[in-house]
């Protein structure tokens, strides 16, 4: 048993399932409520032991070296996988320890970040590709390709972005077209994360030609494996940061697809792959935490050590001012995600605490990866010390699972709606 099992099994009693509004397969944990409570379960706060310990040992170490060499990590995604530190949330059925929370994912996924964001995403994207198939899947479904992930250290992805097509999802322009028992997908999707190392996907296509159709009802999920023919991952991305993170294009030539492989039903997917959102921009928000902690700690660290004018520069009210932004930042961002990460564990719709998690720490991890740059001096800039890298890292997360304008767009949505129908 591994050591995250051990740590679930002396957990168990405090979890039990339920089902939410997009399927029955989905799972969520109710713990019982007693008030307002700041600290961590003793199986959270080992869980999250176990995960700084692997961040030190195995992440932190060889983070430059990655970033340096591109590469994808899979030296560490195996490590993560025989620890448990990978699919806590995959249902029993499907050979998981299941009932772990988004909550613990989050935790598991700071830590991670601490270390390196690139490796974080590279281990904590495939989480993005499951939510699909854990929110919308049948049985069958979860237990070949969510079980597939047990059995063997393996990845998913999330195909929804196009070249274009990012924020306006509805413009996605890859189409399935229904032939017998079978759907053929024709299309190109652009900046999958784990694109050329997955071994499955989830796939957003447009199943209802006409342009009059709602997005609601114009789309269709499909689970789609990486070695059927017609699926050609592109070359590697270089991107600004991340680089341990394997981002492609993925073109689908007359991919044919059994009709075991949609999910839920026909004109179901924009749902489905909105909806795993609410599961996914929480740990994004911890991810982005993560670095800004990092950012905070190194900034700490040199501003004790460096000295201009005979003291350290901490002595500087507007070096210290700085590292008490950060401060603020690096609680509020925690606070954040937490409280997003919660509430979707306990059946609560979280569309707005999760934008707004996953909108404020990608902005406090980029102005804290900035401001830990300013304190370095000349010493930020450069590639010997860790913190241009943190600067690098960190504007990704103002971009994917959607930017921090359409972030503002959906908060403000969410409360305009709720105040008309407060007043109507
Ligand atoms: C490294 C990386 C990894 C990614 N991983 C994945 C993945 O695994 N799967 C996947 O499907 N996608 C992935 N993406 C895609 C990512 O989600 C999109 O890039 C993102 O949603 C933005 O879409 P876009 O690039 O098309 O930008 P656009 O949609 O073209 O936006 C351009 C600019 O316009 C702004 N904008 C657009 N519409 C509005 C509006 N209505 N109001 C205000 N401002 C607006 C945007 O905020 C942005 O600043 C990834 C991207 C990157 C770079």
């Amino acid at each position: 048993m591994n050591p995250l099992s051990q740590i679930v099994r002396a957990a168990r009693p405090i979890y039990r399932t339920f089902s939410t509004s997009v399927s029955s397969a989905s799972q969520a944990k109710e713990i019982p409520s007693t008030g307002l409570c700041f600290e961590l379960s003793d199986e959270q706060k080992a869980l999250q032991e176990l995960a700084r310990k692997f961040t030190r040992e195995e992440i932190t170490p060889v983070a430059a070296q990655y970033d340096k060499s591109g590469e994808y990590p899979w030296p560490i995604v195996k490590k993560a996988w025989e620890l448990g530190l990978m699919n806590g949330h995959i249902p029993e059925h499907c050979g998981g320890v299941g009932n772990l929370g988004v909550f613990e994912e989050c935790l598991i996924g700071e830590e991670f970040s601490f270390g390196c964001t690139g490796i974080g995403t590279a281990v904590g994207g495939t989480n993005l590709g499951q939510t699909p198939v854990i929110i919308a899947g049948n049985k069958e479904q979860q237990k070949k390709y969510l079980g597939r992930l047990i059995d063997e250290p393996l990845v998913a992805a999330y195909c929804v972005t196009e070249p274009g097509a990012g924020s306006d999802v509805a413009g996605v322009k890859t189409k399935a077209v229904k032939k017998g028992d079978e759907w053929i997908i024709n299309g190109q999707k652009m900046w999958i994360t784990n694109g050329g190392v997955a071994n499955w996907y989830f796939v957003l296509a447009r199943t209802n030609p006409d342009p009059k159709c709602p997005a609601s009802k114009a789309f269709t999920g499909f689970i789609v494996e990486r070695d059927w023919p017609g699926v050609n991952p592109g070359r590697k991305e270089l991107n600004m940061g991340q680089r341990a993170s394997d981002t492609r294009g993925i073109s689908f030539e007359d991919v044919r697809v059994p009709k075991e492989n949609v999910l839920l039903g026909e004109g179901d997917g924009f749902k489905i792959a909105m909806g795993a959102f609410d599961k996914t921009r929480p740990p994004v928000a911890a991810g982005a935490t993560g670095l800004a902690a990092r950012a905070l700690y190194e900034a700490t660290k040199y501003s004790l050590e460096r000295k201009t004018f005979g003291v350290p520069i901490a002595a500087h009210q507007a070096v210290a001012f700085m590292i008490a932004d950060m401060a603020i930042g690096v609680e509020s961002a925690r606070l954040a995600w937490q409280r997003a990460a919660w509430m979707v564990d306990h059946g609560q719709r979280n569309t707005l605490m999760a934008s707004i998690a996953k909108c404020h720490a990608s902005e406090i991890a980029n102005k804290a990866a900035s401001d830990a740059v300013q304190i370095f001096g000349g010493n930020g800039f450069n590639t010997e010390y860790p913190v241009e890298k943190l600067m690098r890292d960190a504007k990704i997360y103002q971009i994917y699972e959607g930017t921090s304008q359409i972030q503002r767009l959906i908060i403000s949505r969410e409360i305009l709606t709720a105040a008309k129908q407060s007043n109507a």
